[in-house]
């Protein structure tokens, strides 16, 4: 059996109730519980003519010792891609970096994984999180692109402040990407209907056509990617699709056949659960697929 399979059926001698009949869901949308099942994914997925966008799972970290543990991950992570030679690049939330705990360490852990990135010629993504962080998310995003311009943050069409966010970034020639927006919010920080999220993200998506470049279109809904081919006919901007992993497959293949850009977000790591809530939440569906695997 796989070692990927090895882990999930391991954990899941381990856990509770409701670990054990998502766990075996999750491994849909995650690579597994450590770097190398990480690389194996990453290297699938350049063989199937895609780049990657890695994330290390975990976030909301107070304790010192536990968001350095994270720096170091990340450190190995991006020495991993370079040395595997493989089309990709990390992408890091700033709440598992300490960010809401000390604000001061953050930046410190921050700037050693962008340091890293700059000298192994690599981008760097930062992920945006709940409402709780966004204003210090665009802050530390547009101070620490000043220093390092190899650096992409990601913006959610859902959030009423995204179009200032947008405009800010590319004032700075910063890099976007777009997407929905994955938190719980209320209506006065996020557009509260799929058509209006829908409209900004189409929005968005123009300005960043229109000023930007470097940026990524991640989203699996295929008006928007539709959208998104029309707007690059008539411009020049450099730009990519991205998709998260075990979601859109077909949609994936089919840009990659057509000639476009197209990069896979692959997670890994044991901190595993909040991330699937997300991805259960956004498509309730997939709670059809949760019982029809344990049933
Ligand atoms: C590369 C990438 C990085 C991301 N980074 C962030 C981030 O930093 N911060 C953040 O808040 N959000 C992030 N997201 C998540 C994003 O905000 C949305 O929550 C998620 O992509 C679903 O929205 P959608 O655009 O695919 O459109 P939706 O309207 O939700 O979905 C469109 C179609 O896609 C398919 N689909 C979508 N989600 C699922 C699913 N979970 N399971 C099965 N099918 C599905 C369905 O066919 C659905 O009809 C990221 C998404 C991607 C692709």
């Amino acid at each position: 059996m796989c070692t990927v399979n090895m882990w999930f059926l391991r954990r899941r001698d381990a856990l509770g109730v409701k670990e054990k009949v998502v766990l075996p869901m999750a491994k849909r949308w995650i690579s597994g519980a450590d770097l190398s099942a990480a690389m194996d994914d990453a290297k699938g997925a350049n063989s199937r003519g895609m780049g990657v966008v890695v994330n290390f799972l975990g976030e909301e970290i107070m304790d010192p010792a536990t968001a350095d543990a994270q720096v170091e991950e990340y450190l190995r992570l991006q020495q991993a891609l370079a040395d595997g030679g493989v089309r990709g690049f990390a992408s890091v939330k700033l709440t598992q970096l300490g960010m809401g705990a000390d604000d001061e360490a953050m930046r410190r852990r921050f700037d050693r994984i962008m340091a890293n990135a700059e000298k192994l010629s690599q981008l760097l993504w930062v992920d945006m999180e709940g409402s709780a962080f966004t204003e210090k998310t665009v802050a530390a995003y547009l101070d620490a692109h000043g220093r390092h311009p190899r650096l992409g943050v990601a913006i959610q069409a859902y959030a009423r402040r995204s179009e200032s966010d947008v405009n800010a970034i590319l004032d700075q020639g910063g890099m976007v990407r777009l997407v929905k927006g994955a938190y719980r919010e209320g209506p006065d920080f996020v557009f509260p209907t799929k058509p209006e999220i829908n409209k900004n993200f189409e929005k968005l998506m123009a300005s960043l056509f229109e000023r930007g470049d470097g940026f990524a279109i991640a989203t699996h809904d295929g008006a928007l990617v539709e959208r998104a081919k029309a707007l690059a006919e008539s411009s020049h901007a450099k730009f990519r699709f991205e998709f998260l992993k075990g979601i859109r497959d077909d949609l994936k293949g089919d840009l990659v056949k057509s000639g476009y850009v197209v990069s896979e977000y692959l997670p890994y790591g044991d901190r595993w659960w909040a991330y699937s809530k997300r991805r259960i939440r956004e498509h309730p569906s997939n709670i059809w697929l949760i019982l029809r695997s344990v049933l």
